[in-house]
């Protein structure tokens, strides 16, 4: 059976302590390969491997990492049908998925920072009379640790490792252990793009054991976490007291607000992928729609005539719109919630059931579901189910959907679907959230900043504030004479 290794100052090597976990086709229901499962050790033997290649990293010219960067970015591009499928097989996302969003976006991630690296620049400060010029210098940390989850696995993998290259770091990265086969692609990738070894080092398996053992490590001075909440607390908790950089990407629990003046059919077909792309598994999902009460019983109807349309199946198969959970305990948590919301007083409008597709009768399919409820209090409508699970209720007055919107802990994105533009001003001044998308969803910009606020995160990604991050500033104070 295949096994997934680690990669450690530029070769592939097994785990010192010789464990492997199941990696599991989640549209078969089958393991299909081993992952390292691995320790401190490992962490350990990749930390050394980043310090020794920093000095000497950290001191290449821009264009130098630059064109690396740009390798790795095209070098993807040329690998994207195999990159595309193993990430299908390795997440049960449709392949057409996979192919047009997540391995597009990796080398993307690439190419943008490579680009933008050349362009990042810091302040200067005179001060006249005191006979002063301050400068600041941003200077890379050092060893950097990047943890991502397995939503959109490469994907995401790349938007926090390019950056922390680009800016002159050397990384420990571990994917999920739920979804490491692209990561585990990516280390012969950026050893045929000419990356020096021990730049970049992927380090595979659980996060209590892998993934903390990077949190702790003393001598990795910043970590860049995307995951659920909860985690990103254990992780604050254990990196507060050693003073480390921290950014944390967590959960959400976004909200659609579709007002009657939208435009309506183009709000329709975005709705149902904001709700339902990737199996409404993206953080960045709107899973509690509010709708203005005029339209509410022509868009439940309308909605859910288009939810029953949507294909369920094995992700291969080009016409289908829902592929597989991605694993069985996912599905379980999923299904819990669909349970909780009909004892809640829930209604289901469509969906909530299990699916069994031929010759994948193993695969852990669900249903889209929508489910109408009544008071917005309820935990289905409050707490992150990360499935293809929409709550939907009407409102009627401005005021009161924006009560709704922000009466949540989350606060990561929200989108909003008027056509006037003094609403679109004042709802999206007063929503709590990080993002907000009008007549719009996913739109991305990679320039932009990315993140949340409340218990969706701390610190911004994307463009410059993502190399903020993976730098350190430092203010040199010059006296002259005049
Ligand atoms: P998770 O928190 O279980 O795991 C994420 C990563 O953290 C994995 O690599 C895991 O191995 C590691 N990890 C787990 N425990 C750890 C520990 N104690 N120390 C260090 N590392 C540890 O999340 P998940 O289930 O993989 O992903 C789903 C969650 O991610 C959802 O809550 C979703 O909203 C969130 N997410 C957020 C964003 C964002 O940009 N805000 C994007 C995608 C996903």
């Amino acid at each position: 059976m295949k096994k997934i290794l680690n990669y450690i100052d530029g070769s592939y090597c097994e785990p010192f302590s010789q464990d492997w976990l199941d990696n599991y086709n989640p549209s078969k229901g089958v393991v299909y390969s081993k992952i390292a499962s691995s320790s401190s050790v490992d962490v350990d033997n990749a930390y050394l491997a980043a310090k020794k290649a920093f000095p000497s990293w950290s001191n290449t010219t821009i264009n130098e990492r630059s064109a690396i960067l740009s390798k790795i970015a095209d070098l993807i591009e040329d690998n994207l049908d195999k990159l595309a499928e193993a990430e299908s097989l390795d997440n049960g996302k449709p392949l057409s998925l996979a192919k047009s969003v997540d391995i597009p976006r990796a080398s993307s991630n690439f190419k943008f920072f490579a680009h933008a690296i050349t362009q990042f620049s810091s302040e200067a400060h005179e001060s006249i009379g005191l006979n002063t010029m301050n400068f600041t210098l941003r200077q890379p940390i050092g060893v950097v640790g990047c943890i991502s989850p397995w939503n959109l696995p490469l994907y995401l993998f790349t938007w926090k490792i390019a950056p922390a290259l680009a800016a002159g770091n050397t990384v420990v990265a571990k994917p999920s252990e739920v979804t490491p086969m692209t990561a585990f692609l990516l280390g012969d990738i950026c050893s045929k793009a000419g990356l020096p070894n021990g730049v970049l080092n992927i380090i595979h398996g659980t996060g209590p054991s892998a993934g903390q053992a990077i949190v702790e490590h003393p001598n990795i001075k910043a970590i860049s976490f995307t995951g659920g909440t909860k985690t990103g607390e254990v992780i604050a908790r254990k990196a507060a007291p050693m003073f480390k950089k921290l950014s944390l990407e967590l959960g959400g629990k976004n909200p659609n607000i579709i007002f009657a003046d939208c435009n309506y059919e183009k709000m329709l077909s975005v709705t149902i992928k904001s709700s339902f792309a990737n199996q409404g598994q993206i953080c960045l999902c709107g899973s509690r729609i509010f709708v203005e009460k005029s339209i509410y019983l022509k868009f439940k109807k309308d909605f859910v005539t288009k939810v029953r349309k949507l294909k369920i199946g094995d992700p291969f198969v080009s016409t289908t719109n829902i592929g597989a959970l991605v694993s069985k305990p996912h599905l379980e948590k999923v299904v819990s919630y669909i349970d909780l919301a009909k004892e809640e007083g829930g209604k289901i409008l469509t969906g909530g059931n299990k699916v069994t597709v031929n010759g994948s009768e193993n695969g852990y399919y669900l249903e889209p579901t929508v489910i109408e409820i009544q008071n917005q209090q309820c935990r289905t409508n409050q707490e992150e189910i990360f499935g293809p699970v929409v709550t939907i209720m009407p409102f009627e007055t401005e005021e009161e959907v924006l009560v709704m919107a922000n009466n949540v802990k989350y606060g990561l994105s929200a989108t909003l679907w008027t056509s006037n533009i003094d609403r679109t001003m004042r709802v999206s001044k007063k929503i709590e959230a990080g993002i907000v998308w009008v007549n719009t969803w996913l739109n991305r910009d990679l320039r932009t900043p990315f993140g949340g606020i409340k218990n969706s995160g701390v610190g911004r990604e994307g463009g410059f504030e993502a190399l903020k991050f993976f730098t350190e500033s430092k203010n040199i104070c010059i006296k002259y004479d005049n």
